[in-house]
């Protein structure tokens, strides 16, 4: 099944799961910059909370908003018994933390899994287990390779990855190239997530079944969208940017808000 056609299918059941519960889930979305990508993703986050019958709230606030005042309308919404998940769009202005911005919401309605104690899986990569698991990956034994350690996308999905009995080895700016080249070329699955367009290419070698989930999102020269592979790598599978896991964990999201709303 491609992306699009699981992210379909995904989407009708989530449809008809929330067609039969009495109070729609509501997602709030708090979002204090001026960026034209953070408009287009919350921009597809309402849309996506609008197509299976969830409501969606989006709480803009000035750049120049303080952190103080940002945090109480987190509390605000934290509070709000008619508000089942929270997210707070990043990257927040300089002058707001984010440690403490991801800390004030409340484990319950972090349905971007970001605080330490949420019960939720970050959506990026629950999204792309969701996926991998339907396309029938066998994760028990395999080598995963995960190149990029950040919160959000490097460390949870290393370590969703051993929760699946995958051999995970995680790549970062700090390897060597030749070691890159030697874990690469053992991997039957690739989680590239480093923000450099075209870093997998044909200088690598891969396993001719291995999988490759391309999380990157870069601008090409023409400013087209583009991931953090070349396309058409000589490998069994390779998700595409525009497309792929971003579709993947837009729906995530969705997933995350639907339980939020049971849990309560
Ligand atoms: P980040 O940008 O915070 O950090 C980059 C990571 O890559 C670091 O851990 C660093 O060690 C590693 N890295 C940098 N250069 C490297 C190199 N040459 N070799 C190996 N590792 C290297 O990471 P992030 O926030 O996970 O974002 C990574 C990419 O994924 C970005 O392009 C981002 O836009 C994209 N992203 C996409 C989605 C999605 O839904 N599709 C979600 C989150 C992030």
């Amino acid at each position: 099944m491609t992306i699009k056609e699981f992210v379909a299918a995904s989407k009708a059941a989530l449809a008809e799961e929330i067609s039969a519960l009495e109070r729609k889930p509501h997602l709030v979305i708090i979002q204090a910059n001026d960026s034209p990508a953070s408009d287009a993703y919350v921009r597809g986050k309402i849309k996506d909370c609008g197509e299976v019958g969830a409501r969606a709230t989006l709480c803009l606030l000035p750049p120049t908003v303080s952190e103080e005042e940002l945090l109480a309308k987190v509390d605000e919404y934290n509070r709000d018994e008619d508000v089942d998940g929270l997210i707070v769009q990043l990257p927040l202005p300089k002058h707001i933390s984010e440690a403490k911005v991801k800390l004030a919401v409340t484990p319950e309605k972090d349905v971007d899994g970001f605080h330490p104690l949420t019960t939720f899986i970050p959506c990026t990569p629950r999204g792309i287990i969701d996926y991998l698991t339907e396309e029938g990956f066998p994760f028990v034994g395999k080598n995963a390779v995960v190149l990029g350690r950040s919160e959000i996308v490097g460390k949870p999905m290393a370590k969703l990855l051993l929760s699946k009995h995958c051999n995970v080895t995680v790549l970062h700016s700090r390897t060597s190239e030749e070691d890159k080249a030697f874990y690469i070329a053992h991997a039957d699955l690739i989680v590239v997530a480093i923000g450099k367009l075209g870093f997998l290419d044909n200088r690598f070698q891969y396993k001719k079944d291995a999988v490759i989930v391309d999380v990157g999102i870069n601008r090409n020269e023409e400013g087209k969208l583009r991931g953090d592979a070349i396309p058409d790598l000589p490998v069994a599978l390779q998700t595409p940017v525009p497309g792929g896991v971003g579709l993947l964990t837009r729906l995530a999201l969705v997933k995350n808000l639907v339980i939020a709303a049971k849990n309560r």
